[in-house]
Order: structure tokens, then C-alpha cells, then sequence
């Protein structure tokens, strides 16, 4: 991290191309808001039935669904409450809720998500249209699975719904879900550069673990991980970024992908790609992503020090 590497640096950061994580989203968009599950549409907004039933007004929509559902993020934006809400009585509990706020050519919203079964995000995440920001649950108050979904414009969530407008004129009627499952590339986590303080920081990447100096990696970026090798006297680790450029362990901060297992029945799993069953887990049970390999054909991740499980299996999310 010497000056003369530092500018070196730029040359070589051009010539290996690395690519840092977030700027292939080229999905294509024509409405800023999708809708963000499958299922059913088992009350609409300010429902009358509803208000019959329940003697208050329904500032949502319910979908339902069976199953394991994944719940995706209706537009980019930031993860400001990922939390169980108990409400001012059991029966305003939204119990595990996900709060997002977007910015859509300058104009406010927030959505909301509530009865989730478990969260794939916390708060402060940046998240994108289209990711799995947890599962349909039948948390709080809520009889049977089902998503309520709530966007709110010119105005946070509050607990008379002030800002709450009806999400189906938005979503302009209900569309495909933009289904974001980690397509396999041997990647299973990302990291970002420790020093944040300074968005020039630089660290030293190497040709292999700790040995041919090739350049440095600015700490503006995030970067994919391939796998994880340790020097010649097993003391250093280093995190493969791809491009055969390796980065010491010590100078950077992992976030794993998180992997859900989306079969209807337990899955086994392995001591090895390819090699002995030694357990297994329950469909919708998430694991951190520890490594991800692919072994004649077949691919495969690494669950948080339990073994491995073909990709097949699991859906997983960044
Ligand atoms: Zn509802």
C-alpha cells in the first residue's frame, strides 16, 4: 500500500477489468414497482369486506400463498426496519415486518411487508428490485400465510396510515415476480475494503495467495468472492476476487450469500461435492454460504460448516 503501488494501481485495476458487484443490473424495467410475491390477492386496498370483518379500515393488499414464498423488494431502495412490530395491541401487530424507503424521480415511498417468516435482510441493507428480502409468513396478527404489502408516498409508514396509497394502482395490476435467485457463478459472498473511512483507501491484491504484487482495489467498490486459499505456511488467508487476484483476509469485511433451502422435503448434505452424505436439512432452514464449487458438471455450496449441498437446492441471495 505504497505510494508507488497505489499508482500503479489504477493502470492495472483498467488492464484485469475487475468488475465491482452492483453494476450488471440490467434488468430491464418498465414500471418503477413490481408486484413482490406470488399468490393470491385475498383483500385489496380499504377492502369493504375487510373493514366488515376485521371493523377497520385495510391501508394493504393480501397475497396469499402456500409453501415456501419468497418476498422480493417492490424497487431499489433501503432497508429502514426489518424487525418484529408488536403494535399498540396483539392486533395491530404486523409481526415480522420489512420496511423499505425508495426515492422514485425524487418523490418519497415506503413499503412495507409484514407477517414475514424470517428475514433475509437487516436494516441499513441497500437492496434491489427483484431480491428475496425474506419469506410469506404468518407472523403478528394474521390468520394463514399471506403478504401484507403497504406503500406509503410523500410519507413514512405511521399508525394512521397517513401517506398509505393503494399499491395496486402503482403496480398497474398484478405482474410476474422479477425473480432474483443467485444464478451460480462460484461466487457465495462479497467483500468490501475494512478502511470506509475513505473511499480512495487501497489495498494490495496478489496474483495468488500472498505471493505476485499484480495492482491494488479502491474501497468504493464491493467484489465478488470465488473461494478462499491460504499462503504456503497456511498462515494468511486470502479471498479469491476472480481474475486470479487474491486479497488478504485481514484487509477486507465478507458478507456470505445467504442460502434457503427451497425443496419441499429434507436435502441432503454432503462432507464433500460429490463425496459422503453426512446430514441433512429442512426445506426453508438459511444457512450462510461458505464456498461454492463445480464438480463435473454439477454445482455446488458450502453451508456455514455443515457440509455441501448441490446448488440445485438452495436459493441463494446476495
Ligand atoms: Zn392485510
Amino acid at each position: 500500500m505504497s505510494k508507488a503501488v497505489t499508482k500503479i494501481s489504477i493502470v492495472f485495476a483498467l488492464i484485469i477489468g475487475l468488475t465491482p458487484l452492483f453494476n450488471d443490473q440490467a434488468t430491464a424495467i418498465t414500471s418503477p414497482f413490481i408486484i413482490p410475491t406470488e399468490g393470491e390477492v385475498k383483500a385489496t386496498y380499504q377492502d369493504p369486506e375487510y373493514l366488515q370483518e376485521f371493523g377497520k379500515e385495510h391501508y394493504g393488499i393480501d397475497i396469499a400463498n402456500n409453501g415456501i414464498v419468497p418476498v422480493v423488494a417492490t424497487a431499489d431502495g433501503e432497508v429502514v426496519f426489518a424487525d418484529f412490530h408488536n403494535g399498540s395491541t396483539p392486533e395491530n401487530s404486523y409481526g415480522n415486518l420489512i420496511r423499505i424507503n425508495h426515492d422514485i424521480d425524487d418523490v418519497f415511498y415506503q413499503s412495507c411487508y409484514a407477517h414475514l417468516n424470517t428475514f433475509l435482510v437487516k436494516e441499513g441493507d441497500y437492496v434491489h428490485q427483484g431480491e428475496i428480502i425474506g419469506y410469506m409468513g404468518n407472523t403478528g396478527f394474521s390468520k394463514g400465510q399471506h403478504l401484507h404489502f403497504e406503500i406509503h408516498e410523500g410519507g413514512e409508514w405511521n399508525a394512521s396510515k397517513s401517506f398509505a396509497i393503494d399499491p395496486m394502482k402503482l403496480l398497474n395490476g398484478l405482474s410476474t415476480v422479477a425473480e432474483n435467485y443467485h444464478v451460480f457463478d462460484g461466487t457465495w459472498a462479497s467483500l468490501s475494503i475494512n478502511n470506509k473511512t475513505d473511499d480512495l483507501y487501497k489495498v494490495d491484491i496478489f496474483e495468488g495467495p500472498g505471493t505476485g504484487l499484480k495492482g491494488t482495489v479502491s474501497s468504493d467498490s464491493t467484489y465478488n468472492v470465488y473461494g478462499k486459499l491460504y499462503d504456503t505456511e497456511g498462515e494468511f488467508g486470502y479471498f479469491d476476487i476472480g481474475d486470479s487476484s487474491f486479497i488478504l483476509e485481514d484487509n477486507v469485511t465478507i458478507t456470505p450469500y445467504q442460502a434457503t433451502i427451497n425443496s419441499e422435503s429434507p436435502v441432503q448434505i454432503f462432507s464433500t461435492p460429490g463425496g459422503t452424505a453426512v446430514s441433512q436439512v429442512e426445506p426453508g432452514a438459511t444457512f450462510e454460504a461458505t464456498g461454492a464449487k463445480e464438480i463435473d458438471g454439477v454445482e455446488w455450496y458450502a453451508l456455514s460448516n455443515i457440509g455441501w449441498i448441490m446448488a440445485e437446492y438452495v436459493n441463494v441471495t446476495k
